[in-house]
């Protein structure tokens, strides 16, 4: 038997992988660097896509709770140009197989569905090394350590356990997000809430795309991806947030004032989010006794896939160890087996949104 799993990292891959294991009987302790689940703000909503981030959520017997959280209607999409023209109006008919969801909900699901004590709040892991033999030693900030014949890296973007199976270190995808919240945008900013509507608006302007969603209430979240080096954004003082503010109206001047709205009246600082790519196709040989899964293992562009992705990774890596009790290899290799070609067939951001942007269209003519 695999006992115990060792799952650094209490992302939604981490958490999946923990749940679906439970589910097979299978005990795993994750253990994650963040002192509680509060202790970040997990903003922003997820859309969980039925051909992987719903697949995963089955495999973890939790489609109920994942229906309650589901944010109605904010399946409809409208895509604008630059002088507010509407090019595509399409409400959320209920048919849609993308519901949204707020991620800090689905997180919590995940993390109620799993035995107490099963997550190790604040163990943050400062080095893992090979013991020989499959077995490897975690150690963590305070000193401590465990040594497991299983551990899995569910670490995110800069994880700790990657070097054990592969050189590779994320890089700047030439992407960066601007990141704010309007509050309470109905009454507020009324303009800016009619142009994004009830779901997501995107504003497909090629290095100075607009993303906007209408989360719970009349939050809106947007996103502006800006495709400029980061010396460019080091140019720019985002501690200062009516500075920062003032230099990206710039680069918006002449755009419909409900749009420069999103980025110019936001009720948060504008915070910058600088978009890193592990190498497409990224992939390692078979070391005994690890393996990783998540951004940690694919980290790719930002196109609405990675959270999904790392649900399904977790949900098919614990249905793997399932299947092979008593071959902890078998399961690796199989579990990897499918996931590299998965992950490389993940699309460029532009191919992605264009990809969207195409079938959106194509529904709207028909
Ligand atoms: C701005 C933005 C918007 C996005 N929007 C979407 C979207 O709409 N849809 C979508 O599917 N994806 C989206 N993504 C991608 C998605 O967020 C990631 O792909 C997903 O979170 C990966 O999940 P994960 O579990 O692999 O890693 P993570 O969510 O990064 O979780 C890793 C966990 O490991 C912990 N950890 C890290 N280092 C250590 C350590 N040394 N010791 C212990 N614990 C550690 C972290 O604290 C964290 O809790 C977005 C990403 C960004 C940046």
């Amino acid at each position: 038997m695999h006992t115990p799993v060792t799952i650094i990292g209490a992302g939604l891959g981490g958490l999946t992988l923990a749940r679906v294991l439970h589910v097979h009987g299978i005990p795993a302790t994750v253990y994650e660097a963040e002192s509680s689940p509060s202790a970040r703000a997990q903003g922003g909503l997820l859309d969980i896509h039925d051909y992987n981030g719903q697949l995963a959520l089955k495999a973890a017997g939790l489609m109920d709770e994942f229906h309650a959280i589901v944010l109605e209607g904010r399946e409809a999409t409208r895509v604008l140009d630059r002088n507010g023209t509407v090019l595509l109006d399409k409400p959320d008919d209920g048919k849609g197989g993308r519901p949204e969801v707020q991620r800090g909900e689905l997180r919590q699901i995940l993390i109620d569905s799993l035995p107490a004590g099963t997550v190790r709040w604040g163990h943050k892991v400062t080095d893992v090394r090979s013991l020989g033999g499959g077995r490897h030693e975690v150690t963590f900030a305070d000193g401590a350590t465990v040594d497991t014949a299983l551990l899995v890296g569910a670490d995110g973007a800069w994880s700790r356990v990657r070097p054990l199976l592969s050189a590779a270190t994320p890089e700047y995808a030439g992407t960066s997000m601007v990141e704010t919240y309007l509050f309470d945008a109905d009454t507020r900013h009324p303009a800016a809430a009619k142009a994004v509507g009830g779901g997501m608006l995107i504003v497909p302007v090629q290095g100075r795309e607009i993303f906007a969603h209408r989360e719970s209430g009349d939050t809106l979240h947007t996103y502006v991806a800006l495709n400029e080096p980061l010396e460019w954004f080091a140019d720019i003082d985002f501690t200062d947030p009516a500075a920062a503010r003032a230099r990206m109206a710039r680069e918006f001047e002449g755009w419909a004032p409900e749009l420069t709205a999103l980025i110019t009246d936001g009720d948060t600082a504008p915070l910058l989010r600088p978009q890193y790519t592990l190498p497409s196709g990224h992939r390692w040989d078979r070391v005994p006794g690890v393996t990783l899964l998540g951004d940690a293992a694919h980290l790719g562009p930002s196109n609405g896939e990675g959270a999904n992705l790392a649900m399904l990774d977790g949900a098919e890596l614990a249905e793997a160890l399932a299947a092979h009790p008593d071959d902890t290899e078998a399961a690796l290799t199989a579990y990897e087996r499918v996931m590299f070609p998965r992950s490389a067939e993940v699309v460029t951001f532009e191919g992605a949104e264009e990809g969207l942007l195409a079938m959106l269209m194509e529904e709207q003519a028909r």
